[in-house]
């Protein structure tokens, strides 16, 4: 069967303006002050809440507010300041290990290339995007679980792996866009296009939106 073609009709311009009635300023609800912080806890919120991250994050800082003192902490120690989040253990071997790398190979500064980023244990394509957009304000495109059904459902893309939604979305917004749509599409995926129970009766796309299952 001949696979059905991302939507043409509909335009960058439209989806966009419809986006930014329900998410005008969209960032991360990660909470974080500097490039460094986001990395941890973009890494730590892996398979649990941002909210549980913003909870355990102060006191993680307060002790060790740079990478190498969270390289240099015990170990037992990040183990019982990141104990309510999963996989707690993980993490805190690898948030350590970041925080020795970021401190040793990259005098204390987080990279702002995904090609550095994406070599540091933990750090994938996604989480690397995660960073340049909201830490370095640089164009990436976020693709996470919440874009892939998003992209999916507005006819955006027809590929279920990673990389080729990224490049179907890159090529259908353009750069300057790229910010602004991969935090609102985070967020219109985990409050509005929900994958249970999409809320379609309060969507502002509902008109343009080609998905056939619709919850209306
Ligand atoms: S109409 Fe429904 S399925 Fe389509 S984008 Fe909006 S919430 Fe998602």
């Amino acid at each position: 069967m001949r696979k059905k073609e991302p939507s043409k009709k509909v335009g960058e311009k439209e989806i966009v303006e419809r986006l930014k009635k329900h998410f005008p300023n969209p960032r991360t609800e990660l909470v974080f002050s500097n490039p460094f912080e986001l990395l941890v806890v973009v890494v730590l919120s892996a398979q649990t809440t941002d909210v549980k991250v913003n909870q355990i994050s102060p006191e993680l800082f307060k002790r060790y507010p740079t990478p190498e003192a969270i390289s240099k902490a015990p170990i037992e120690d990040l183990y019982e300041i990141l104990k309510p989040i999963n996989y707690y253990r993980k993490k805190a071997e690898r948030i350590k290990e970041i925080g020795r790398i970021i401190a040793e190979n990259y005098g204390g500064k987080v990279p702002d290339s995904i090609d550095e980023l994406v070599k540091l244990p933990g750090v994938g394509r996604k989480t690397a995007s995660v960073i340049l957009v909201n830490a370095f304000n640089k164009p990436a495109i976020v693709v996470d679980t919440h874009v892939q059904r998003v992209s999916k459902r507005l006819g955006l893309t027809n590929n279920k792996d990673p990389l080729k939604i990224e490049k179907d979305l890159a090529g259908f917004f353009s750069e300057e866009n790229w910010a602004y749509i991969s935090n609102a599409l985070v967020l219109f995926g985990r409050y509005v296009c929900k994958a249970k129970n999409p809320k379609c009766r309060e969507c502002h796309l509902v008109d343009i939106c080609p998905y056939d299952k619709k919850n209306l």
